[in-house]
């Protein structure tokens, strides 16, 4: 017998449209891409926009699955188009504009985009790129007629529209149309560190269950009385779903473009009164060294979630005990939309140490439901949740993949002894009996010593806690005896010097005497991926030459 409820799909243009009916005067603001000025409007002026957005799509050819790609920073316009597309049965392909040409090349022809959208200035790399798109029919660049890139840059650029004229050519007699909920909504390519990016295609019904469960109060807690600021790009799976999150509570947006630094950022958190901010920790490192600079304070941030990559210890105590902001560590994939665990406390922890809450901290928390989670060993055996066995994460859930667009790279899911199948993450972990996960390497990246484990994330967060150190990355290297050995590779602060000798002396006491790193290798960059983290994998080319002491 089947219930007796509405059998309404979830879709994504219900978000706008709630986010119009019951929050249309809350605002969405825009530091913009052409000249860095405020741009203000409102939740109903979107809804407005991207309608009439729709109506340009559909004139333009695009179809019902048709792929519509951007190339864009975090902007108004951006938003516009997530829900323009998708909302009238297109995908939305997000690209990373700081990937190599010839990866974007590849990526849309994979995708067959149809239509590129772009920000103005990123229309050099356009002019570079549109000879290999060869699906792109049409290309728009994301502005009004008067500050349209000038034709001397765009004359490779076939077929180019400006984003205002085609709004006004359009009215917003539009009503969003009603297909099955698992119509592919999003693609979003990782950058799989071996063979070709693979894409993550997400439904309407996966975008909005994420979506919901994003906003509990054990994941981003999110209501219509935060005003939120996505540092994360929205080319980065979909800013963390946060333009679909804040839709669905009624949250004030801010939207920051291409001005990441630490100034803009924070003249952006004071003006507009953000709440809350998510991003990777490479752009808090940006933001808290101009803060500590300008001896300066956030007057209304409360919370911000660090994920994407560890955040490291240090950071979370500088947000907590200088600046009042309570941190919340997240763990994801572009595989998972991407969220999977974040970092609260239980009712239990009322009670804890000061350094038992750090210590928990560390750790990137508990699974949102929706997510099932298991460890295994690398005879797929399953292993205990006792906060000691180290093993192989595999996840399960409505808003993981079960494959690849096209099939990519076969299939990626392994099944275990009751059938069920399960999206093996790469990633190492630990998780104790109260649930918390703790990220101990990439499988890629553990350092096997002996044949025992050796977390590089462990060593790299000892290195970023002394305070000469910018950033540090821990490999492995070939030994003979001990099969490898882990060595510290460091950048340091501007105009701080620290030796090997006291790197090394710092941590004593810190970790087991067997991980003490065998050398420490001073360099002015680290390799980092077009996401921002560290990438391990150039790293490791760079330092193929290096030789162990002795
Ligand atoms: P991406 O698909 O590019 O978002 O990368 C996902 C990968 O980033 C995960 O599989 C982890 O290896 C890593 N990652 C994400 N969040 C964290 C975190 N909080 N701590 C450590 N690694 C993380």
């Amino acid at each position: 017998m089947l219930g007796l409820m509405m059998d309404q799909p979830l879709l994504i243009s219900d978000l706008i449209r709630h986010a119009d009916r019951h929050h249309g005067d809350t605002e969405i603001v825009t530091k913009t891409v052409e000249d860095g000025t405020i741009h203000r409007y409102t939740y109903r002026d979107a809804h407005r926009r991207a309608k009439r957005l729709a109506k340009a799509l559909a004139a333009l050819g695009v179809r019902m699955n048709d792929r519509v790609a951007t190339l864009a920073w975090n902007s108004y316009r951006h938003f516009e188009i997530y829900y323009a597309a998708a909302g009238s049965g297109a995908v939305i392909h997000t690209i990373n504009p700081r990937l190599f040409p010839e990866q974007i090349g590849y990526i849309a022809g994979h995708a067959e985009d149809t239509v590129l959208f772009f920000d103005i200035n990123l229309a050099p790399l356009v002019e570079k790129l549109a000879p290999l798109l060869k699906s792109v029919k049409a290309y728009v660049a994301m502005t009004g007629r008067a500050t349209m890139p000038a034709s001397s840059s765009t004359s490779n650029i076939p077929n180019l529209h400006c984003y205002e004229e085609l709004i006004e050519a359009q009215d917003d007699k539009f009503e969003w149309p009603s297909f099955d909920e698992k119509t592919a909504a999003c693609l979003c390519y990782t950058s799989g560190t071996t063979g070709n990016p693979k894409g993550a295609l997400y439904s309407h019904r996966s975008t909005l269950l994420h979506a919901y469960a994003a906003c509990l109060p054990d994941a981003l807690n999110l209501s219509a009385r935060d005003v939120i600021l996505p540092v994360v790009p929205m080319f980065h799976v979909n800013a963390w779903g946060l333009p679909y999150s804040c839709a669905l509570t009624g949250a004030k947006l801010v939207f920051p473009a291409q001005h990441l630094d630490g100034k803009s950022l924070h003249t952006l958190f004071e003006q507009e009164g953000v709440t809350m901010s998510a991003g990777v920790p490479t752009v808090w490192l940006g933001l808290l060294n101009y803060m500590k600079e300008q001896k300066l304070k956030f007057s209304t941030l409360k919370g911000v979630v660090i994920g994407g990559s560890a955040a490291p210890p240090a950071m979370i105590r500088t947000f907590q005990e200088e600046y009042g902001v309570q941190v919340l560590h997240a763990w994801g994939m572009t595989e998972m939309s991407p969220l999977g665990t974040v970092c609260t406390f239980k009712a239990k922890h009322a009670k804890a140490s000061k350094e038992e809450r750090y210590a928990l901290q560390n750790k990137v928390g508990r699974v949102i439901f929706g997510v099932d989670t298991r460890i295994v060993d690398e005879n797929d055996k399953e292993l205990p949740h006792d906060g000691k066995a180290f093993g192989d994460l595999q996840v399960r859930g409505p808003w993981i993949v079960n494959g690849y667009f096209k099939g990519e790279g076969g299939d990626p899911l392994k099944k275990d002894a009751a059938g069920a199948s399960w999206f093996p993450t790469g990633d190492v972990v630990t998780i104790d009996p109260d649930g918390y996960v703790q990220i101990t390497d990439r499988s890629k990246d553990v350092i096997k010593s002996g044949g025992e484990w050796i977390s590089s994330i462990d060593l790299e967060n000892v290195a970023v806690a002394h305070p000469a150190v910018q950033e540090a990355a821990v490999i492995g290297i070939r030994h003979p005896k001990w099969d490898e050995r882990p060595i510290l590779v460091v950048v340091k602060k501007a105009g701080q010097e620290v030796s090997k000798a006291d790197l090394l002396k710092f941590y004593e006491g810190k970790i087991a005497k067997w991980w003490m790193p065998e050398d420490v290798v001073f360099v002015a960059e680290l390799p980092h991926t077009a996401t921002g983290k560290l990438s391990k994998l150039t790293l490791r080319q760079q330092m193929k030459d290096y030789k162990l002491p002795g």
